[in-house]
Parts: C-alpha cells; sequence; structure tokens
C-alpha cells in the first residue's frame, strides 16, 4: 500500500535517453542560464562572454535564455546540429537534468505528458530509476 505522504514515482521510473534531439527541437521553449553556465560554454567555444550573450541567448524580461532556430515546423535549441547537442559537456543544468524536472514529476498524467514528446521516458528498454537517484537529479 502506499503511503499518501510519498511521491506518486515512490517504485521508481524509467527512463533511457535514445539520442533523438526532440528534447532539443520542437514547440518553442526556453533553456534559461545561469551566470556560471554562461561562463563554462563560452570557454568552451572560445568566444568572450559578451559575444556568446549576443550570438548564443536571448533576453526574456530579466533573465536569459538559449536562442533557438525555426527549422520547418521547429523551434530547435541553437546548439543542436542533426540530432547532436554540440555543446553536451558543458550544456546548462536545465538540459543535463531533463526529464527530472518538477513539472514533468508533478504528477503521473504530467508525466505522461512529458512521454509524449520523449521516447526515452518509460521506454521499454529503459532501467528502473530508484526515487532515490531521481531526487538527487531532480531539478
Ligand atoms: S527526447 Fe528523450 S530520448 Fe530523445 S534525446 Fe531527449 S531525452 Fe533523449
Amino acid at each position: 500500500m502506499t503511503n499518501s505522504s510519498e511521491p506518486w514515482f515512490q517504485q521508481g521510473l524509467r527512463f533511457k535517453c535514445t539520442g533523438c534531439g526532440k528534447c532539443c527541437t520542437g514547440t518553442p521553449g526556453y533553456v534559461w542560464l545561469l551566470e556560471e553556465e554562461i561562463d563554462k560554454m563560452a570557454e568552451f567555444l572560445q568566444v568572450s562572454k559578451e559575444d556568446f550573450v549576443k550570438k548564443y541567448t536571448r533576453q526574456v524580461g530579466n533573465r536569459l535564455a538559449l536562442k533557438e532556430v525555426k527549422r520547418n515546423q521547429d523551434y530547435d535549441c541553437t546548439f543542436l546540429k542533426g540530432k547532436q547537442c554540440t555543446i553536451y559537456g558543458v550544456r546548462p543544468k536545465q538540459c543535463q537534468t531533463f526529464p527530472w524536472w518538477q513539472e514533468h514529476l508533478s504528477s503521473k498524467e504530467a508525466w505522461e505528458e512529458a512521454a509524449q514528446g520523449c521516447e526515452g521516458i518509460n521506454h521499454p528498454e529503459a532501467p528502473l530509476i530508484s526515487i532515490g537517484e531521481i531526487k538527487d537529479k531532480m531539478l
């Protein structure tokens, strides 16, 4: 029996990234950036912070997000090439922690909805990720 104070994903969840790249494209969205993430990405690309901000980010209110590039009906992350992230090793935390976001874990329905756009969620060959691991990864 499940204790009502336990999260709905107490038994763990299945996820395995297939590398399909869909989480980096599709409908418009925001990858929010922290100052230190900008520093890391700029260093990786060997450009100044100012040039990085100008070329790869957009101001939304008082925050910065990565730019998107419209290709046909999709809005690709500016760093997506084919199905590959070209800054993978220094990608922002928001990308690193996908799909373990509060909004996806808030309910089973939210998780199933996220699964519509990510074939790795509930993938039949995916390992069961324990609640402990999920809590460690959660954003
Ligand atoms: S949509 Fe899911 S399976 Fe596809 S690349 Fe993103 S995380 Fe991996």
